[in-house]
């Protein structure tokens, strides 16, 4: 008797053990990027690797505090039964741990391209009590497990048919007491149960991981606010120069290509005189707006000086940046609540007009002094 005891104690031990240095790896892993995407990926491969959590499929829904939603952020598990097992058997094969898993380049641009991971993107739940299991983590704090016939007929509803869910578990993400997310893994394809236990590592687990998201949202958010211009929020000139420098070495290295704007606002400084410098102001901050609603997210957009601006736009010849530009000339010229206010506009473009910063930018700023020399509220290239 006492020896079954005793078995049973060493076996309790060493699963305690065995699963504390997971967690060691896991929070290790966690603290080598400070990169929210990196992070986010590290926890859901974490929670589906063999040796760490081992769940067949994760998902990551992420708190939007002002739309008080979740929003499905990134899903990682295999496609299909098909997939599974390929994966799965060249893992085991090729003895791949966790710290390989997560340093598989090549794995995290699959994981963007995956079925599962696009679905989860297009997710959002209002945080409501009758919007189902997901949002009820939430709002409650603590974890489900779906594993009764019962329980599954209650959850059913668009989202869970959307992830083919059955039998799933999901955890609340927490930073400080507060939610800031929902963990949701399944073993959809070896059907294996969810046990109490790995309810129990998945919350402590859940927790480390709240805390590494939140650290790097406020480091983010700090890089941001320490690089952008207060009056306009737009990136300050020293970050811009920065992020020209990086955008030619991306270019030069893959071969690829850019155009830049230098706008300028028009006799502004008459308007300044006419109205005074707090009108000024006003009018920078709303053209800034302007250039943030017609760019493109991959833009880059900066205040250069004072009432100059200047745009990069990744991946874009000049043909193209040439439409580009006169939507932005047009938009700022025909807004309501900018009377009489236009700007010109400088175009250059990489590698063609110059293969250094200083040529770019000298090239545009020449094409902007001739837009205003050929009478103002003009694009030139
Ligand atoms: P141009 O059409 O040739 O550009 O004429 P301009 O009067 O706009 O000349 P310039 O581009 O040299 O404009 C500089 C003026 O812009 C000086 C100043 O009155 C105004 N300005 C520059 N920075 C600010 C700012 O931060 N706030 C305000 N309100 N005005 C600014
Ligand atoms: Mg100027
Ligand atoms: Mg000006």
């Amino acid at each position: 008797m006492n020896d079954i005891k005793d078995k049973n104690y060493q076996e309790e031990l060493a699963k305690a053990r065995s699963e504390l240095e997971m967690l060691y790896d896991i929070g290790n892993a966690m603290r080598t990027t400070l990169n929210l995407e990196e992070i986010l990926y590290i926890i859901l491969t974490a929670a589906t690797s063999h040796t760490g959590l081992s769940f067949n499929r994760s998902m990551l829904f992420l708190v939007n505090k002002k739309e008080n939603r979740l929003e499905g952020t990134m899903g990682i598990g295999p496609d299909s039964a098909e997939d599974a097992s390929k994966i799965w058997t060249y893992i085991e094969k090729n003895k791949i741990g966790l710290e390989e898993l997560i340093g598989i380049e090549t794995q995290f641009e699959q994981l963007k391209k995956s079925k599962l991971n696009q679905t989860i993107k297009s997710i959002k739940i209002p945080i409501m009590e009758d919007s189902g299991v997901i949002a009820l983590t939430a709002l409650e704090g603590m974890p489900f497990i779906i594993n009764t016939p019962e329980a599954k007929q209650k959850v059913k509803n668009e989202i869970s048919s959307l992830l083919n869910l059955d039998e799933f578990v999901t955890v609340p993400l927490k930073a400080k007491d507060k939610v800031i997310g929902v963990l949701l893994a399944d073993n959809r394809f070896n059907q294996k149960p969810i046990t109490s236990g790995a309810i129990r590592i998945l919350t402590m687990f859940a927790n480390q991981a709240g805390l590494a998201i939140e650290n790097s949202r406020l480091y983010e958010q700090t890089v941001v606010l320490s690089n952008s211009d207060s009056l306009t929020g737009l990136w300050h000139h020293g970050y811009f120069q920065y992020l020209l420098g990086e955008e030619i070495k991306r270019c030069s290295l893959v071969k690829s290509y850019f155009t830049l704007f230098l706008i300028d606002i028009d006799n502004f400084k008459i308007f300044n005189d006419t109205y005074g410098h707090q009108a000024g102001d006003a009018i920078i901050r709303e053209i800034s707006r302007i250039f943030k609603d017609v760019s493109r997210k991959i833009d880059i957009v900066a205040r250069y000086g004072g009432e100059e601006f200047a745009i990069i736009l990744p991946m874009t010849k000049k043909e193209e940046a040439m439409i580009l530009a006169e939507r932005i000339r047009k938009a700022v010229e025909t807004s309501p609540s900018l009377k009489n206010i236009t700007v010109s506009i400088g175009v250059a473009s990489f590698p063609e007009d110059g293969q250094k910063k200083e040529d770019i930018l000298s090239k545009a700023d020449k094409a902007l002094y001739e837009a205003k020399g050929s009478g103002r509220n003009k694009i030139c290239a």
